[in-house]
């Protein structure tokens, strides 16, 4: 952010030349407020951000008002929902819902989560910023978009191919080079990539797929919805003795579907 580099070199030439001080700060001040309302804030825009964002603020009560009450603690998963902007991931009729606390439709049956829910499976993932991640079920793109900004490098695999070309249209286009996307039955992971340190599906299989707790790497986590009619939130942890495994809260999603459906691009 220029105009915070620039107030910090101008303190420091406050001792230098202390009678330029109050005419200084007066007009960097006057710069801030009429320049940029939100100067003085933590820069909290990245490479995935934008720059012009008019949702910011509306972005910034959703995490205050629903991610935080939710429980979300990691600072990096509470910055990375500050920065992306939701609102470019859904379609044009739900845009001004981008921010609400529900998930919403984005085609071909299919829905993006609701918010807290990404944050908290994201959280569960304990990123650190040097890992490989895989995830299943890209739909509208945010998910994946949001382990890019906690992650090395994110692999992700949707089978409804418009679905999956949106998603990576709008990626790039918010400027995210760490992101490989796929068309696919993302149940057989990606096992030439293998191992991922951490893997997320955001559809449901009735039981865990097996290859991809094969994909997992040592030390690595996997959470999944798990179930049919009652669904329950699966984590796995690959320790070097074995696999632990516990099971969280009771949640709804998009079955996990097996082989490719017939598309009808006429009728989402
Ligand atoms: N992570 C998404 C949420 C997507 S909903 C987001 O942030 O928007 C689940 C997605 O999983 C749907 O888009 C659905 O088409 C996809 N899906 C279902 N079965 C799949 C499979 N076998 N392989 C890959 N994707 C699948």
């Amino acid at each position: 952010m220029t105009l915070a580099t620039a107030t910090h070199s101008s303190v420091m030439q406050e001792n230098h030349n202390r009678s330029l001080v109050p005419a200084i700060l007066w007009a960097i001040l006057t710069l801030c407020v009429v320049l940029m309302p939100g100067c003085g804030e933590q820069d909290l825009e990245s490479s995935g951000g934008s720059i012009e964002d008019p949702r910011r603020s509306e972005r910034h009560r959703m995490v205050d008002e629903q991610i935080i009450p939710g429980g979300v603690r990691d600072p990096r998963v509470i910055a990375a929902m500050r920065r992306v902007p939701r609102h470019r991931f859904v379609p044009d009729e739900y845009a001004l819902e981008a921010y609400a606390d529900n998930a919403l439709p984005i085609g071909h049956k299919q829905t993006i989560s609701q918010p807290v829910l990404v944050a908290s499976m994201t959280e569960s993932l304990k990123l650190t910023g040097h890992e490989k991640v895989l995830e299943i079920g890209t739909g509208s793109g945010y998910q994946a978009a949001i382990l890019a900004e906690l992650a090395r490098q994110v692999y992700t695999i949707e089978l409804v191919e418009p679905l999956g070309r949106r998603a990576a249209a709008v990626l790039t286009e918010l400027g995210y080079r760490n992101i490989v996307t796929r068309i696919g039955d993302g149940y057989h992971g990606w096992p030439e990539e293998a191992p991922f340190d951490a893997i997320i599906v955001t559809a449901a299989p009735p039981d865990v797929p097996q290859p991809l707790l094969d994909q997992l790497a040592i030390g690595g986590r996997l959470i999944l919805p798990v179930g049919e009619a009652s669904q329950y939130l699966v984590l796995y942890h690959r320790t070097p003795s074995g696999l632990e495994f516990t099971r969280l809260e009771p949640v709804r999603f998009v079955p996990l579907v097996r082989e490719t459906p017939p598309h009808r691009d006429d009728h989402p």
